[in-house]
């Protein structure tokens, strides 16, 4: 029997099953998930999950406003634990330039009522007293950012949009976009075609692959992140807050009372996702450099995942252009969980009503061919 469905999301991350869920919240529609591995399997079930609103520009932040509100939201919502722990975003300046930046962009967050200010190096001190200080000049910090658990906040969506009607297929991969006439009309799999007019790619790090099957080039590329976790760390009892050396391109946070800390960033795209236990060694001196007291503590896992970056380092969110039926949720470069909640709601509103309530229009695919792309310093730094 010919299967068929209104819509068809190609990715069980934090995006598709957000997508998944608002639009079967917002419309009765048959939506099916089509997910290649498992739910989460992705980079989201490989990210630090950090939440921050410290952005640059009005849609970035207002993104991370909606989101902040969604993840207050899930006890009551999906049932579920986010876990949400906000123990805040502390960004650290080491020269004049980079502390500039960050009180200007501490500013033009302000006047969202975003609760960041820049802190001197003693307060630094007082909230971070084993960090090794002696290259910083000042930070920016927002107490109401922190971290949420990916794979809970991921399930918690899935589950909820099942409990809709959702579909959502595990191991089938989608193998080619379905066109007819200048329009898309489904997706093949190896388990046979799935017919619907309207296709969705949150692909994440495989955007730019899954738009090549639909004859349209998404410009988004993997590129491999490494994390490493610690044992306990006496001193992260009181949990710190994520904390990110500007300057060195390097971040940590407290996890379950270790130390969780960034690893090597590949210059080059790969799909590579081994972890690089070769190099752990200069991975610990680095964090050790800036956090000494990692010296006595000891390396218990380490993972790797995709980053899903676009040209601008920012999402591609909208309809795709000259492909009618085709949508674009791609490509959110490192910050695609906190930007996950909003992201499904506002791709849900675009698809069924032909509006957003927050206007998207700034990361549509178009600004790639009008020159008109985001600028975001911090998130060229990563976390
Ligand atoms: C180490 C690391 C740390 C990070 N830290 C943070 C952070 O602190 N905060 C933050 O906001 N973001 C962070 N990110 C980025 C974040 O993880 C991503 O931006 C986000 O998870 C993207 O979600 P997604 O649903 O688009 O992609 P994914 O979670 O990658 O989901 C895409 C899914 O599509 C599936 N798929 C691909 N091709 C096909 C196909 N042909 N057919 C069927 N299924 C297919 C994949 O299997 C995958 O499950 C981090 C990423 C990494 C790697």
């Amino acid at each position: 029997m010919t299967e068929t469905a209104d819509i068809v999301i190609i990715g069980a991350g934090i995006v598709g099953c957000s997508i998944a869920y608002h639009l079967a919240v917002q419309g009765s529609v048959k939506i099916v998930v089509v997910e290649k591995d498992l739910i989460c399997s992705g980079a989201t079930g490989k990210s630090a999950g950090g939440i921050r609103q410290q952005f640059a520009t009005d849609l970035n932040v207002r993104l991370s406003l909606e989101s902040l509100q969604m993840f207050h939201r899930m006890r009551d919502e999906l049932g579920i634990d986010p876990e949400f722990r906000q123990v805040g975003y502390l960004f650290m300046a080491t020269t004049p330039k980079e502390l500039d930046l960050f009180r200007r962009q501490a500013e033009f967050q302000q006047q969202y009522g975003i609760p960041v200010r820049i802190i001197s190096t003693d307060e630094i001190r007082r909230i971070l007293p084993y960090v090794q200080l002696d290259d910083i000049i000042g930070a920016a910090y927002c107490p109401t950012d922190g971290y949420a658990a990916p794979y809970e906040v991921t399930m918690g969506y899935a589950s909820a949009a099942r409990r809709l009607g959702v579909k959502v297929h595990e191991q089938r991969a989608v193998t080619r976009i379905l066109r007819e006439g200048g329009q898309v009309v489904g997706v093949e799999t190896p388990l046979g075609p799935i017919h619907a007019p309207i296709v969705v790619n949150a692909a994440g790090a495989e955007g730019g692959l899954v738009g090549e099957m639909a004859g349209v080039k998404v410009p988004v590329q993997p590129y491999r992140r490494q994390i490493f976790v610690t044992g306990p760390v006496p001193e992260f009892s009181q949990e710190p807050p994520l904390t990110i050396d500007y300057h060195r391109n390097w971040y940590f946070r407290g996890e379950m009372g270790g130390c969780l800390f960034s690893g090597p960033k590949d210059e080059e795209s790969t799909f590579n996702t081994n972890v690089d236990w070769e190099h752990l060694a200069e991975s610990v001196a680095n964090a050790v450099a800036r956090v000494p007291i990692l010296e006595q503590a000891e390396i218990k896992r380490g993972w790797a995942g995709s980053y899903d970056l676009s040209p601008d380092n920012n999402a591609i969110l909208g309809a795709a252009p000259e492909l009618p039926g085709f949508y674009l949720a791609t490509g959110h470069s490192g910050h695609g969980f906190m930007h996950g909640p909003a992201t499904g709601k506002l791709i849900a509103e675009l698809i069924l009503t032909g509006k957003t309530s927050i206007d998207i229009s700034a990361l549509s695919f178009d600004r790639f061919r009008t020159g008109k792309t985001v600028r975001e310093p911090m998130t060229m730094h990563e976390a």
